[in-house]
């Protein structure tokens, strides 16, 4: 079958046809193509067709597809037997690789996804503090846990449903919402909730409206809130941990959070999730303190396997540098492209984390992302999707570089894209 077909399938079995609601397309008004296979900066259709891929599975591909060395420990890992339910020998080594190398980082507890990490957090902060309202930032998406879904990012952005229906208004009410880079507004929320905020969560660069890196002060500006009104501090680093930096976001901004959340590169494509933090906090948890928290396939054996290999693989200082580097000649290629046709053209990077807008003003949150033409986004990302370059369904994703994209694979990609703005222009 081919992808069209394939999609028809699905739709009869699968809602929308897919298990994410941002793989259907509908954002961008295509249907998606059905991945037989990756390798390197590439993934294949079933049809056999080629494209640069930028999403790289949402992140977690930062050494490029189907790396040997990690599908080789994972094919060892086999043989082992798939899941034990019971302690092991390697999640011992990457909760000891993780506290080594990220700050702040005392203890962790490893999960199987994004969402588990920051959902058992935000449990772990209410019950640290005794507290039950918590901050987070429109825009920013923390996974789909219920208080979390409140004017979140991402694909409940782009499907246009800020807050999700089932999403009670008991749970809704003790989510307080403020504006990324506005420390204005989480000041407000402190003084108008004064003892009753148990955490602010945020993405310290935030990758759910596209990519939107915080302004100078910004991330000090929450820490020193959290502290003059004692609640916990959460960066939830699940996109931005060892992508914009190997220890994230933490490691370029030099502010501390109490607990961090990571996921994606740490289970080097394999499902996973952890958060982790202060040592005192940590200590909350089951079966030392009084903060529920468990689950079947957790520290799972392939996981840990892979998000392990992929970590040691990465972590050389020159890996950071060509991320950086490799981004930066896109970014400016594509801007460079974008004035020579008069398209209002806006470009973010962090590391190897990206954005692009079709605006010609700075966009620093969700309002500004959301001001963006989204119209001429469609039409870029079909004439890219079409030619062999795979950018994020939505013009509310950051976009991924890894370290086996080319300059060759670059410069394909920037001549596409010169033949998208000419249609543009
Ligand atoms: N936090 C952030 C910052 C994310 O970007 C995501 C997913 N993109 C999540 C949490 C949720 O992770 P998962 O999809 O693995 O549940």
């Amino acid at each position: 079958m081919n992808s069209q077909e394939l999609f028809q399938a699905s739709k009869q079995c699968i809602p929308g046809g897919v298990n994410s609601p941002v793989r259907a397309f509908n954002s961008v008004d295509s249907d998606p193509v059905f991945i037989a296979r990756a390798d390197k900066a590439y993934v294949y259709d079933v049809e056999g067709n080629q494209y640069v891929d930028f999403v790289g599975s949402w992140g977690p591909a930062i050494l490029g597809h189907n790396n040997p060395e990690v599908a080789s420990e994972i094919k060892k890992a086999i043989d082992n037997g798939l899941s034990f339910g019971a302690p092991t020998q390697i999640e011992l080594e990457l909760a000891n690789y993780l506290t080594n190398h990220i700050p702040n980082l005392e203890m962790v507890r490893m999960v199987s996804s994004g969402t588990e990490a920051t959902m058992s957090a935000i449990r772990l902060a209410r019950g640290f503090t005794s507290r039950e309202k918590i901050i987070k930032f429109a825009g920013c998406y923390h996974g789909h846990s219920d208080s979390l879904l409140v004017n979140a990012g991402s694909g409940a952005l782009t499907q246009g449903v800020p807050s999700s229906a089932g999403v009670t208004e008991g749970v809704a009410k003790d989510t307080l919402v403020a504006k990324y880079n506005n420390l204005n507004s989480v000041k407000e929320l402190f003084e108008a909730n004064k003892g009753q905020i148990a955490c602010v969560i945020v993405e310290p660069v935030a990758g759910n409206m596209n990519c939107v890196p915080p302004e100078e002060g910004f991330l000090q500006g929450l820490r020193e809130l959290c502290d003059q009104y004692g609640a916990v501090l959460i960066f939830d680093e699940v996109m931005t941990g060892f992508r914009v930096a190997f220890a994230g976001a933490q490691e370029v901004y030099k502010v501390n959070p109490d607990l961090i959340t990571l996921g994606k590169i740490i289970g080097g494509g394999m499902p996973v999730g952890a958060f982790g933090g202060k040592k005192e906090i940590m200590e909350k948890i089951a079966p030392l303190g009084p903060v529920y928290q468990a689950g079947t396939l957790s520290g799972n054996p392939l996981s840990m396997t892979a998000g392990l290999t992929t970590l040691k693989l990465l972590n050389k200082e020159e890996n950071y540098q060509q991320l950086k580097e490799s981004t930066e000649y896109l970014l400016t290629g594509l801007k460079d492209l974008a004035s020579k046709y008069n398209i209002p053209f806006y470009t973010t990077q962090v590391g190897g984390m990206f954005g692009f807008f079709f605006t010609d003003k700075e966009v620093v949150d969700l309002e500004m992302a959301m001001q963006a033409d989204l119209s001429k986004f469609k039409t870029f990302h079909k004439f890219m999707l079409n030619h062999g370059v795979y950018l994020a369904p939505s013009a509310f994703e950051a976009g991924f570089m890894s370290l086996a994209h080319t300059k060759a694979d670059l410069d394909f990609v920037l001549e596409v894209a010169e033949q998208a703005f000419a249609q543009l222009a």
